[in-house]
């Protein structure tokens, strides 16, 4: 299996791919074909077997025996509290509930994040890399997952940066708590776009260092995700069409449900899920992509508080098949803040795609009607996700992406309670729901706060580079 750019020719391989995480020629890298899988050869598999077979499809620069290796270190009981790795809920007649928070961090990001070390290092290993340092911008969930995946890993070192009034409380302390040798988490003086400008101005400046990037941009990180989603159909082996929603920010989570549509999993449609940053649910509704006029809100569902969705272009490319449209339409985004597809493009847009947006309001009426009408209480972003069509007589899964444990705010005016300790609101929410109170979370006020700096915007390259070289010659 090769790999090109969604904006040039190039083919290179796997490995490099994982390595360079973004095209020199700006674009994301993508499989030349897609490959094809029958769910009716999958009804027998584990979750493992499951993922050593899609993996083995994507990947198949790596040996089998190095896969298997990655698959069980990655997908077994240390890292997930649950027996199918992932959960399956029934919600009504014909709704459930796809939980993706068993990991480490409660949040989907574990799912692809906890294999991202092995895949890194077995591509390293291809090119003789002996100490790749990993830098990620987060607002809470991805920098989280990512340094508890490669916590203590021989040869990998990270820094994550994030807003210092960006997280949630919870993910902020996650962070700062966190063990391992080889990990910093920084607080920078700014917003998420701040974190994740100094990062990418950082990459620019410095690409002869062994540097990589975590976020969804990176292949190892999209496509375990088409795993799960062929787990879904296995247990659920349906009799009638189902229709997947999916709470979307960046489009990574939809993108690998739309690669497994391809691949040939009987998926009817896609529900692209916003908040009220909509960007992609007007897109998914008029053709147009269009950021001039929008602002960032911040929302009760703050993962999906983004406003440029980098694999949109993925979509694209996969949709149309069309390099020089690609090149156009990111052109015209970069200059213009806009493009638009043609009335026919849009049609086939929506003949796979439907769209639905929830403001905050909507978002805590749907956790209240979910959680009277079932016992169930869901997260501020699996919220946005409730399908908002009566009219729907299809199986409908909605893509539960994390633990309420983890954005406990909300949960407050839901019990009517008094207080604003998030612990407390913790314990309220265990007296009255069925969901588990993770481990992790639960002891999280008892751990020391291993990083408390906040660094200014003007100092983040001189602390980044000194970690660097520290990480880098300790291994040498
Ligand atoms: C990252 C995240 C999302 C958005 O997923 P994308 O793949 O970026 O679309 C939704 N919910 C939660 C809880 C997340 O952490």
């Amino acid at each position: 299996m090769k790999y090109t750019s969604t904006r040039s020719n190039i083919e290179i391989s796997a490995s490099r791919a994982i390595l360079d995480g973004l095209s020199s020629d700006g674009g994301l890298y993508v499989p030349t074909t897609l490959p094809n899988l029958s769910i009716d050869d999958c009804y027998h598999l584990t979750y493992q077997e499951l993922a050593i077979k899609i993996l083995s499809l994507f990947f198949d620069e790596f040996s089998s025996e190095s896969i298997v290796d990655s698959v069980s270190k990655a997908y077994n009981f240390d890292n997930f509290n649950h027996p199918s790795i992932t959960g399956l809920r029934k919600f009504n007649d014909n709704k459930y509930f796809l939980e993706l928070f068993y990991g480490k961090t409660s949040a989907f990001k574990d799912q692809a994040l906890s294999i991202y070390p092995y895949l890194l290092k077995l591509a390293m290993q291809k090119h003789d890399i002996e100490h790749l340092t990993i830098l990620a911008a987060t607002s809470g969930d991805t920098g989280k997952a990512a340094m508890e995946a490669l916590s203590n890993v021989d040869g990998l070192s990270i820094a994550v940066l994030y807003p210092e009034y960006g997280t949630s409380k919870i993910q902020k302390q996650q962070m700062q708590t966190q063990v391992g040798d080889n990990v910093l988490a920084l607080a920078i003086e700014g917003n998420f776009d701040d974190a994740q400008r100094a990062v990418k101005d950082f990459f620019l400046k410095h690409e002869t260092l062994n540097i990589s990037s975590a976020n969804s941009i990176n292949i190892a990180r999209l496509l375990p995700q088409v795993i799960y989603y062929y787990d879904l159909f296995v247990r659920l082996d349906p009799k009638k069409k189902v229709d997947i929603y999916v709470p979307t920010g960046n489009f990574g989570n939809i993108l690998a449900a739309y690669i497994a549509k391809s691949m040939g999993l009987p998926i009817n449609r896609l529900i692209v899920c916003t908040n009220e940053n909509n960007v992609l649910y007007k897109f998914f509704t008029t053709g147009i992509y269009d950021i001039n006029e929008q602002t960032f809100k911040v929302t009760s569902s703050p993962s999906m508080d983004i406003l440029i969705s980098s694999n949109l272009e993925r979509l694209l490319y996969f949709m149309f098949n069309d390099k020089d449209k690609i090149n156009t339409w990111m052109k015209s985004l970069n200059e213009h803040k806009r493009f638009e597809l043609s009335s026919r493009e849009l049609k086939q847009l929506q003949e796979v795609f439907g769209t639905q947006m929830a403001s905050d309001a909507n978002t805590f009426k749907g956790i209240k009607d979910v959680f009277a009408s079932s016992g169930i209480l869901v997260d501020p972003h699996t919220a946005t996700a409730i399908p908002q069509d009566p009219n729907n007589d299809n199986i409908q899964v909605i893509v539960s992406t994390a633990s309420p444990y983890k954005f406990p705010t909300i949960y407050k005016d839901l019990f009517d309670l008094k207080t604003d300790d998030p612990y407390q609101i913790l314990s309220e929410i265990e007296l009255r729901s069925q969901e588990p109170y993770p481990d992790t979370i639960r002891i999280l006020n008892t751990l020391d706060l291993r990083f408390k700096d906040v660094v200014a915007k003007k100092d983040v390259e001189s602390t980044l580079l000194d970690y660097i070289k520290k990480e880098q010659s300790y291994e040498v």
